[in-house]
C-alpha cells in the first residue's frame, strides 16, 4: 500500500486529493492511501507528495510557521521520495526563482530550473491552451491533448547545471531567491542518483501577447509547463482543476515505479 500525501496548507489540495482519488482507478492492483498532510510527521509517513497551487509565498511562510520546510527539503533533496508541484508548487520545487519580495519567500528546491512567477501575468491574463504532452500517449501513441489551465502560472525560464545548482551564478540576479542547498544524508540509498531535467510540456506562442513582458524565453520553442528531474515532477498549469484524471494517474504509476524498484534492488 501506497500513502500519498497532499500539503495542505493553502490553495487547491482539496481537489488534488479529489482527483488522485479518480486516478487511483486506473491501478486496480495497487492499494492507494491518500493524506492531507499539515504536520511532520503525517509528511513522513508519505511515500510519495503533491504540493498544489495557491500562493507560493503564502505556502512557504505557513510551512516555516509549522516547521515543515526542513521536514520537506528532506522529504525532496534526501529521501527523494516521489513529490510533484503544479503552480505554486513548482514554484516551491525550483531552485531558484524570480519576482519574490526580499524575505518574504523560502523555496524548497529539488528541481535543477529557474522559475519566472507570473509569467504571463496578472489573473486577467489567465487563460487555457491544449498541450501536446508526450507522455500521456500509451507505448509511444498519441495522446489527445490535454486542456490546461493557466492562472498567474510560472514558466520554467532556464534549466540550471545540475553541479553547480542554482548557488553561484543565480545569486547574482535581482529579485532571486535561490533553495539553501542540502547535502545527501549518510545512510540514503547511494543509488537514488540526481537525473538531468527533462522537458515534459511546452505552451506555444503566449509571451508574445503579454505587454510588458521582462522575461527573455525562445518563443519558438514554445514556453516550459511541465518538467520531470528524477523524483521531482512540476507542472505549470492546474490539472487537478480540470475534470481530466490522466496525469494523476500518469504520475501515481511513475510514483509506484520509483518506489518499488528502490525496494527491490
Ligand atoms: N502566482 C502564484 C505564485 O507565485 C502561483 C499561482 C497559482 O498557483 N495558481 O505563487
Amino acid at each position: 500500500a501506497f500513502t500519498v500525501g497532499v500539503l495542505a496548507l493553502q490553495g487547491a489540495f482539496n481537489e488534488h486529493t479529489q482527483l488522485l482519488r479518480s486516478a487511483a482507478q486506473f491501478h486496480p492492483a495497487t492499494q492507494f492511501t491518500f493524506l492531507e498532510v499539515r504536520t511532520a510527521a503525517q509528511l513522513a509517513s508519505c511515500d510519495a507528495l503533491v504540493i498544489p497551487g495557491g500562493e507560493s509565498t503564502t505556502i512557504s511562510l505557513i510551512a516555516e510557521r509549522c516547521n515543515l520546510l526542513e521536514p520537506l527539503r528532506d522529504f525532496v533533496k534526501v529521501q527523494r521520495k516521489p513529490t510533484w508541484g503544479t503552480c505554486a508548487g513548482l514554484i516551491l520545487l525550483a531552485e531558484s526563482a524570480n519576482r519574490t519580495k526580499a524575505g518574504g519567500q523560502e523555496l524548497i528546491g529539488g528541481l535543477d530550473v529557474r522559475v519566472n512567477r507570473n509569467h504571463f501575468g496578472r489573473q486577467t491574463e489567465s487563460f487555457q491552451a491544449d498541450l501536446d504532452l508526450k507522455f500521456l500517449g500509451a507505448e509511444g501513441g498519441k495522446a489527445d491533448p490535454f486542456r490546461a489551465i493557466f492562472i498567474r502560472a510560472p514558466i520554467v525560464e532556464t534549466l540550471l547545471k545540475a553541479s553547480d545548482g542554482a548557488q553561484e551564478d543565480e545569486a547574482q540576479k535581482p529579485e532571486t531567491v535561490i533553495a539553501p542547498s542540502k547535502d545527501v544524508a549518510e545512510g540514503i540509498d547511494p543509488s537514488i542518483k540526481q537525473q538531468p531535467v527533462e522537458i515534459l510540456g511546452t505552451v506555444q506562442g503566449r509571451t508574445a501577447a503579454v505587454k510588458g513582458q521582462d522575461s527573455a524565453t525562445n518563443n519558438e520553442a514554445g514556453d516550459i509547463v511541465a518538467v520531470r528531474q528524477g523524483n521531482v515532477f512540476g507542472t505549470s498549469f492546474h490539472p487537478e482543476l480540470t475534470g481530466d484524471a490522466r496525469i494523476h494517474a500518469w504520475w501515481l504509476g511513475e510514483a509506484v515505479r520509483t518506489l518499488e524498484g528502490r525496494k527491490s534492488s
